[in-house]
């Protein structure tokens, strides 16, 4: 086996950013993804074995001490041999969606800037309100950068250094012996947490993290014609980004309450009015409710059962341009009486032209009819 020192092609006091430089170009170099020569991937391994024992203080100085006989048994150490340079490959390519990270799979992450993430909050509003619009005031739980230390996690005065159990590459591979042969997992470095690096004096005011959980009042313009399911992006106040990294977005999604009378057919509002058959046959002007308030409708004159009137302009104003709106249609219910009084009776057997034996003896006018049968309307 050769000397790691000469693995690396740096000398013995060489430090911990000479290391990771020379570590990180030869694994890109010999990283068997890009070399096919053979033993390249030999090479590779041996690379990130002997960055793996020169990056950790510990191991290095067994190593300087006792050569290679100084590591025998160096239990839970992780076999990250072949995986050197990985997250430099990719992380031109990955885009860093922070909030899937944790999880069982194994992922790379950034070591550099992070955005975000993009954060969803649920806003009901009244059925009023998605009409006309409305400035809002919510409070949201995100992730502000910490203004202590600026993001970078760690003390004043120190910094963060590379994480020695993953050698800075975020991640560790673990054999795993199984009946149907052995498997190499890929997981995320328990001690970074895949950052890569680790902060030996963090920060108090946010343990480390650069970032702080705040509640944060903000406004928010609704604007009018908005329905359930309408998504509103606020820029900038999902997650703080880390180191350094952009903030994500808010996305408010919103619920519109039902109304009791009204609903919605997309710009048009629907609603139902009950008027009685004799201001159905005649006609009348009553009152319906709309979303601008009580507002006069007329009926006309022989209005049929389930007849749609329509009042222009009382609908949605349509989102992005509350200039043009719809119109409210009103269906109209007839109701019929269930029950006569004996007056109606006879007016109305009068009317049909069936002379019962005590109506036939009255003898009115049609006009004088009417105005007694309607007179009641
Ligand atoms: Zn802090
Ligand atoms: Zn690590």
């Amino acid at each position: 086996m050769a000397d790691y020192y000469d693995l690396l092609g740096v000398s013995r006091d060489a430090d911990a950013d000479t290391l990771k430089r020379a570590y990180r170009r030869l694994a890109r170099q010999y990283h068997p993804d890009i070399n096919k020569d053979p033993g390249a991937e030999d090479r590779f391994k041996e690379i990130g074995r002997a960055y793996e024992v020169l990056s950790d203080p510990q191991t290095k100085a067994r190593y300087d001490q006792f050569g290679e006989a100084g590591l025998g048994g160096a239990a839970g150490m992780p076999d990250m041999g072949d995986m050197g340079g990985f997250a430099d490959l990719f992380e031109t390519f990955f885009s860093g969606f922070g909030g899937a990270a944790g999880g069982a799979g194994a992922r790379p992450r950034r070591r550099g800037p992070q955005q975000g993430d993009d954060l969803r909050y649920d806003l009901t509003i009244d059925f009023n309100q998605a009409v006309f619009g409305q400035e809002r005031e919510i409070r949201i739980p995100h992730l502000e950068t910490c203004t202590t230390c600026n993001g970078s996690g760690a003390k004043s005065g120190s910094g963060p250094t590379t994480c020695s159990t993953c050698g800075g590459v975020g991640q560790v591979r673990r054999a795993t012996r199984t009946p149907f042969g052995n498997f190499t997992q890929v997981a995320e470095c328990p001690t970074c947490g895949g950052s890569g690096q680790v902060i030996a004096d963090p920060c108090s005011a946010c343990g480390g993290q650069g970032v702080i959980q705040v509640r944060k009042k903000l406004r928010i313009n609704i604007p009018a014609g908005v329905d359930t399911g309408t998504r509103l992006r606020v820029a900038g106040e999902g997650n703080a980004g880390l180191r350094g990294g952009p903030s994500g977005d808010l996305y408010v999604f919103l619920t519109v309450k039902s109304h009791p009378s009204l609903r919605r057919d997309g710009l048009t509002v629907l609603s139902d009015v009950k008027v009685s058959y004799l201001q159905a046959i005649l006609g009348d002007t009553i009152e319906v409710e709309t979303v601008d308030g009580p507002t006069s409708l007329e009926i006309p004159v022989g209005t049929q059962p389930n007849a749609v009137l329509t009042l222009e302009n009382k609908g949605i104003p349509k989102l992005g341009n509350p200039v043009a709106r719809g119109n409210q249609r009103v269906t109209v219910s007839v109701q019929l009486p269930t029950r006569l009084n004996e007056e109606e009776r006879t007016l109305l057997e009068q009317l049909a032209g069936h002379h019962s034996a005590r109506g036939v003896q009255h003898h009115h006018h049609n006009s004088g009819l009417f105005a007694r049968l309607f007179g009641q309307g």
